[in-house]
């Protein structure tokens, strides 16, 4: 049986719960012990997919293709554990389940109530792996106070005496402001949003503070006596400059030590090296490379998280520090100016759905396509170079995706047999892992190494199969395939100094201990643009 952890955020969201979580799995994996860690959601939608990125942020898909919260990507991106579809649980997965319980009978009899029955069925899924794993953390969607997570609350209060009080703690994530006009931290926030838990019957063990400055002795004893902890389980987590930091962050403020010893488990030894080469790493480039970003979401970070995570990665393997320039596909469909690019050593056009933001992203691949530039096209990012290579190679001028033109006369991009039957909208896409075969003759075969890869999806719509042998008489390159489905999983182009588009999602698997290759490949290209380019700037100067 394993021992259970639970995370829940106070005083306001955006503290970095997740990025907390999945640190104190890495120390406790770091320990030797095996970790699973879970998020539940209190939103009533059954996953993610649905939700518009700017409300949502990331959708993140597992191996097995589930649409899940960002947050799972910290996880996966930490720690060596997979997460998988039930790992991320909503209160609409659990109202879901429990409403097709009483309808097929199951509750004969009783009035269905919260209590016991959404929190029981809550229960299972926390309880779910318990057996393979020594630990698992859960974290706790929103804030407390919220009345949507109440249930989940409840739950993990209940669990205390279910699953044993020696096998359960609580670790509460607040935040300590800094008060500029009175020039201190103040603890009142933390205090209050403390009550609030134990108003609720959860006496969290462990505090994680949150803070601009480092929080001094004083104030640890003020939160400790009014938040009815002891003082070292008040750990402070001052703001860092890199996420990867937290980690060592937290271990140095004995966080994982005190887990093991509230929960009766061995303090084995643990190596840090690794992190501390990671961040010696991000703090110490020889180099950088400024990468250009076309897309939709570009105001929201988050909207792209594992992805902006995979270009850092990218960069740690180089050691070179990656600066993303963000640019709104729409502004570049008017007017496309190439000064926008002028410093730029690498064009990447990430996924996405619905036209807004297409011309302009079309016009940007044509740029790269044209002017050498390295580029990378992922999901909706390589239908919109294929769609430019059709318009400006192959002469097909009104080539479109069906998703953008169901009339077009060049349909390059379409959806296979399968995906035009579907009628939902919901966790209707290709999801989740596939194999691809790559082409030995390509140069993301040269970036992974290996024939064979297994990639991540989310989308509807592919290559088409029928244009295929025009593409390749055209100069493209078909990199990779996937052999069951026969669709076209990337494309190239045979000319142009580094051209990769891919139907999948390789930033989702890409982690700062294993960067994704691709994305390795990608910032080494640009990288070798950036010199040659200053070598040309040189010799026109001579
Ligand atoms: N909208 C496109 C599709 O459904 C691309 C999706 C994506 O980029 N994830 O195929």
């Amino acid at each position: 049986m394993a021992k259970f952890i639970f995370i829940t955020g106070g005083v306001l969201s955006s503290l970095g719960k997740g990025i907390t979580a999945a640190s104190i799995g890495a120390l406790l994996e770091g320990r030797g012990y095996s970790v699973l860690i879970k998020k539940l959601d209190p939103y009533i939608n059954v996953d993610p997919g649905t939700m518009n990125p700017f409300q949502h942020g990331e959708v993140y898909v597992t191996e097995d293709g589930a649409e899940t919260d960002l947050d799972l990507g910290h996880y996966e991106r930490f720690l060596s554990t997979e997460t998988k579809k039930d790992c991320n649980i909503t209160t609409g997965q659990i109202y879901y389940e429990v409403i097709n319980k009483e309808r097929r009978g199951v509750y004969l009899g009783n009035t269905v109530q919260v209590i016991p029955h959404i929190t029981d069925e809550i229960k299972k899924v926390i309880l779910k792996h318990s057996d393979k794993f020594n630990f698992i953390i859960t974290e706790i969607g929103g804030t407390v106070g919220d009345i949507e997570s109440l249930p989940f609350l409840e739950t993990i209060r209940q669990l205390r005496f279910d699953v044993g009080v020696e096998n359960i703690i609580y670790i509460h994530v607040t935040l300590v402001p800094f008060i500029r006009s009175a020039g201190e931290l103040k603890t009142k926030p933390t205090q209050h949003s403390v009550r609030e838990l134990r108003a609720i019957g959860i006496q969290p063990d462990l505090l994680v503070c949150r803070s601009e400055y480092p929080l001094d002795n004083e104030i640890r004893r003020k939160i400790a006596l009014f938040c009815n902890v002891s003082i070292e389980a008040v750990i402070n987590a001052v703001d860092v400059s890199t996420i990867y930091q937290l980690p060592i962050y937290l271990y140095k403020e004995g966080i994982d030590s005190l887990i093991l010893k509230k929960l009766a488990m061995d303090n084995k030894e643990i190596s840090l090296e690794k992190w501390d080469e990671i961040v010696d790493r991000i703090k110490h480039p020889k180099d950088e490379v400024n990468i250009a970003v076309v897309g939709k979401y570009v105001d929201l970070k988050d909207a792209y998280l594992s992805l902006n995570e995979a270009l850092s990665h990218g960069g740690i393997a180089n050691n070179l520090k990656v600066n993303i320039k963000w640019i709104n596909a729409e502004d570049l469909e008017k007017k496309f100016d190439s000064i926008t690019f002028e410093q730029i050593d690498g064009i990447l056009i990430p996924g996405g759905f619905g036209e807004r933001g297409i011309a302009g992203k079309i016009n940007a691949a044509n740029y790269a396509r044209i002017k050498d530039v390295p580029f990378f096209g992922i999901c909706l990012g390589m239908q919109c170079a294929v769609i430019e290579y059709a318009r400006n190679v192959l002469k097909f001028t009104n080539a479109n995706s069906v998703e953008f033109d169901e009339n077009t006369d060049y349909p390059v991009i379409d959806y296979m047999m399968e995906q035009k039957k579907i009628k939902n909208y919901g966790g209707s896409m290709r999801l989740g892992s596939y194999l691809c075969q790559l082409n030995e003759d390509s140069n993301a075969y040269r970036a992974y190494g290996v024939k064979e890869v297994y990639e991540r999806h989310r989308h509807r719509l592919e290559f088409n199969n029928v244009y295929k042998d025009k593409f390749i008489q055209a100069g493209m390159n078909i990199g990779g395939i996937n052999p069951d489905k026969n669709l076209v999983e990337i494309v190239e182009i045979k000319s142009h100094r580094w051209f990769i588009g891919c139907q999948f999602h390789p930033e989702f698997k890409s982690k700062p201990f294993k960067p994704h290759p691709l994305f390795v490949d990608f910032i080494k290209a640009a990288y070798s643009f950036k010199i040659d380019k200053l070598k040309e700037i040189k010799s026109n100067v001579l």
